[in-house]
């Protein structure tokens, strides 16, 4: 049997057509398969290499704690230097009351904890998310994505959720002294790169304020530069309560967190003690990993050069094909006026060595969040590719 029959035999699925690309190497901001075809990578494993794919830095912070220690410890018991050190980077570019960080292995159960946290600190119940979102698929944060397509095979989910619709003035009349949380992404990723109103984001954080609501953003996507600021809420003037984060979080490592004040945080220690329990969350090299991809955002300019080169995508994806583009920073989704038609410009696009796919519940939009070190050159031979493959519908 060849790889791809192994994979399709061995490898639990999720669909009935993968990718299966059998990609050997990736570098910067290329992918290279086994018959060492090249792709230029327009997805960055979903908003995840956003320095690009094995960044020098990031190999050398994992050789060296390779180097010094894997897993020691269950989290929160002993002193690791990589989580130490992380955690105070992240809070030293984060507001004041965002000063304790919870490792987590991945972005859904950083919403998991998160919502336990909320429940536990407000002594309520209600959790309001929003129609569109996706913040993972673990049960908890099944029971808040906002599609009943995906939700409805596996409930019983959990009780007391309410679905509202994003950035609608008249949803926020369900916030309540009855809610602990809110959960709303910063910009809807998978909704097709969909940003509510700044007056909205604002009402939000007022109506959330004025209940008692812990406001939690989920910043999965929007995190580490993507939007062309650090932190997708700077666009709105407001910080979050509880700020979920994952994907670029770990430089291509699994690590996902959640950021609070210590004293909310504090209460995972009694009653009961051992509040939130993780094994492997926070582990040393993707703390590692992740600390040196941090820095290389912050130190080598990657998100002043978003604005230009989201500006570049914008200004060459103009075709008759082509029904809109949506973007926010370095994250567009060109709109077709069908999935069908979308799929056929994917297909097209893998075939010239362009990766790209579609978002989840826009099925009608191509990806674009590449690597932000993506250059002026492969922009134009990606959107080249896309172009032709209109072209040729
Ligand atoms: N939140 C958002 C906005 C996401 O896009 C994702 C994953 O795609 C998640 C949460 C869940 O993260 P993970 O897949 O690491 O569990």
């Amino acid at each position: 049997m060849n790889q791809r029959e192994l994979f399709l035999r061995h490898v639990a699925q999720t669909s009935t057509a993968p990718l299966a690309l059998e990609i050997v190497k990736a570098e910067g901001c290329l992918l290279f398969d086994a018959k060492g075809k090249e792709y230029i990578d327009l997805i960055g494993g979903i908003s995840v290499a956003n320095v690009g794919h094995r960044h020098p830095a990031v190999i050398e912070a994992i050789q060296k704690q390779l180097d010094a220690y894997l897993h020691i410890m269950v989290y929160g018991e002993f002193i690791e230097s990589p989580q130490v050190q992380y955690a105070k980077l992240l809070t030293e570019h984060l507001p004041v009351t965002l000063n304790s960080v919870y490792f987590t292995n991945s972005g859904a159960e950083a919403v998991e904890g998160a919502m336990k946290l909320a429940k536990r600190v407000t002594n309520r119940t209600q959790i309001i998310a929003f129609n569109n979102s996706y913040h993972g698929s673990t049960q908890g944060a099944l029971s808040v994505m906002g599609d009943e397509y995906w939700r409805n095979a596996f409930r019983p989910l959990l009780p007391d959720v309410l679905h509202q619709e994003y950035n609608s003035f008249e949803s926020l009349e369900s916030i309540t002294e009855l809610t602990a949380c809110v959960i709303a992404e910063t910009v809807q990723a998978e909704a097709g790169v969909k940003p509510p109103s700044k007056e909205w984001m604002l009402a939000l954080r007022k109506k959330c304020t004025e209940t008692g609501t812990l406001l939690m953003l989920d910043e999965i996507q929007t995190g580490f530069g993507r939007t062309g600021k650090l932190w997708g809420f700077e666009h709105f003037d407001i910080s979050p309560d509880i700020l979920l984060l994952g994907k670029a979080l770990g430089g291509g490592m699994p690590l996902g967190a959640f950021i609070a004040d210590k004293a909310m945080m504090d209460s995972f220690t009694k009653n009961p003690v051992l509040g939130h329990i993780t094994t492997f969350g926070g582990h040393p090299i993707c703390c590692a990993a992740g600390m040196s991809a941090m820095k290389a955002i912050l130190e080598e300019g990657m998100i002043k050069s978003v604005k230009e080169k989201a500006e570049l995508f914008s200004s060459l994806l103009i075709h008759p094909n082509i029904k809109a583009v949506h973007s926010f920073g370095l994250w567009l989704a060109v709109e077709f006026d069908s999935f069908e038609t979308n799929k056929r410009v994917i297909d097209k696009c893998i075939e010239e060595g362009v990766l790209t796919d579609w978002f989840l519940f826009a099925s009608d939009c191509l990806r674009i969040s590449p690597p932000l070190i993506i250059s002026e050159e492969h922009i134009k031979k990606a959107c080249n590719s896309i172009l032709q493959a209109c072209d040729n519908l």
